[in-house]
């Protein structure tokens, strides 16, 4: 039997990091940048002002402490055009937040230290002002390049783009960045007993929720799920959903795509048919295609696990999760396997699951050495300490324990059981939003 961390190392050597694509601004959230953004002028580019006022030389209404300075106003200027002229001494000009200073002025007074908004309520024209206040010079006025300096690097290769550097990028003019792309991740479930959603209820059959768990886990952590669909336990229609999945024809509205690249999967992951019992037909099909290997992992739920890859046309060989049919188990599984996987092919560094220290309310029992994966729900008490409450039962058939539980709580291999008081690491499932 493998360790987790075994099972994990091997897995994670047949994946690399995907090439980089060049995608639209807003597609590269949540992407690592594979390139550096070296700035190609001065933003801003114009020194602007930063208030609505009046741009005027501090020289000019020095005296305005005594009694306030009255000043002819030369011209206005709106933010996006440009000053007609420098600013004549002995004169201001009416500018708008964001519009170029123009030469001459070195300080704006705002319309609040001015009589502006007297005037206007008075109906008296604005062909001049009076200013009431002495602003230290440069004051309200935003230098060029305050932000960002022509030619400096303003993002490096290998940067998490979030809405910040999504906004900077932007403000650089970009329309599209070269990032690592998201990827592909192909969901085939197996077995005779499957409906898909939307089919009429048959008491004899189970609906598939592993396509769709494990679809939202690969969207939850960056990937591009794509449900192939239900393959029967049949050498014909595993194959199908095989081919689909590898080389899916290039018609348009076919497979998600992914820029580029061709819509093919980066990853294949299949779940059930890999207990002892009815593995042979998976295992036929999948060794027929390529590689595979049939694990068993000490943790529980999850112990049975299929890894290998397959050939795609083109010599491409594209890994390959065989998730444990069991519900709970598939998605104990992708967390612990697909997640890092994903983390990988779009380039990110490795990122652990965060962990607390929770007082469990609830015993868990290790029968056989596995490390156990109880399903819990964490709180913080009163006195600010983390409790851990399992979630009903925890059968690996039973679902809702996943739904109601927020985090994994975690007993080792050789640990026999954790009774309620004592302490266990719990591995987070959402994190922090939901705790507090
Ligand atoms: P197997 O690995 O085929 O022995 O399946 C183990 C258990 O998981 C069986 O009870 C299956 O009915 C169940 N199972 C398999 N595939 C799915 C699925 N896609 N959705 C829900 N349950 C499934
Ligand atoms: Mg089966």
């Amino acid at each position: 039997m493998l360790s987790v961390e075994e099972a994990r190392g091997r897995i994670l050597s047949f994946f690399s990091v995907l090439p980089a694509e060049e995608k639209p601004l807003l597609d590269c959230l949540g992407q690592v940048l594979a390139e550096d953004l070296v700035a190609p002028f001065d933003v801003p580019p114009l020194a602007n002002s930063a208030m609505d006022g009046y741009a005027v030389r501090a020289r000019d209404v020095a005296s305005a402490t005594r009694s306030p300075v009255t000043l002819p106003v030369s011209a206005t200027i709106a933010a996006g055009s440009l000053p007609e002229g420098p600013l004549r001494p002995g004169t201001a000009v009416r500018i708008m937040t964001g519009a170029p200073v123009p030469q001459g002025a070195d300080t704006v007074v705002p319309f609040e230290d001015t009589d502006e908004p007297d005037r206007r309520n008075a109906g008296r024209p604005l062909t001049e002002v009076a200013i009431r206040s002495v602003p230290e010079k440069g004051a309200n006025i935003r230098p060029a390049g305050e932000d960002i300096r022509k030619d400096a690097t303003v993002l490096r290769r290998g940067t998490v783009m979030r809405p910040g550097e999504i906004g900077v990028a932007a403000s650089l003019g970009r329309a599209h960045m070269k990032v690592i792309p998201r990827p592909v991740v192909a969901i085939i479930s197996t077995g005779d007993e499957l409906l898909g959603p939307g089919e009429p209820y048959q008491e004899s059959k189970i609906y598939n929720s592993n396509a769709y768990s494990v679809a939202a886990a690969v969207q939850k952590y960056g990937g591009v799920p794509w449900v192939i669909g239900i393959a029967r336990d049949t050498i014909e229609s595993l194959s199908a959903a095989l081919d689909e999945a590898l080389a899916p024809p290039s018609l348009k509205g076919r497979g998600p795509g992914s820029g580029s690249r061709p819509p093919a999967a980066d990853m294949v992951v299949t779940s059930a048919g890999v207990s002892k019992g009815d593995y042979d037909v998976v295992k036929d099909v999948l060794s027929q295609r390529g590689k595979v290997a049939l694990w068993s992992v000490r943790m529980r739920p999850a112990k049975p696990l299929a890894f290998g890859t397959l050939d795609a046309p083109g010599g491409r060989k594209v890994p390959h999760l065989g998730l444990p049919g069991n519900p709970v188990s598939a998605m104990v599984a992708f967390e612990q396997f697909g997640r890092p996987a994903i983390h990988l092919m779009m380039g990110r560094k490795p990122m652990p699951k965060p962990t607390v220290q929770a007082v469990l309310e609830d015993a868990i029992v290790n029968h056989d050495g596995r490390r156990v994966y109880a399903r819990v729900s964490v709180y913080k008490d009163a006195a600010g300490q983390y409790r851990a409450k399992t979630t009903g039962n925890q059968s690996s058939g039973a679902l809702t324990s996943v739904a109601l539980a927020n985090g994994l709580a975690i007993c080792p291999d050789d640990v026999a059981r954790l009774g309620p008081g004592e302490t266990a690491t719990v591995e987070m499932l959402d994190w922090p939003e939901e705790v507090f």
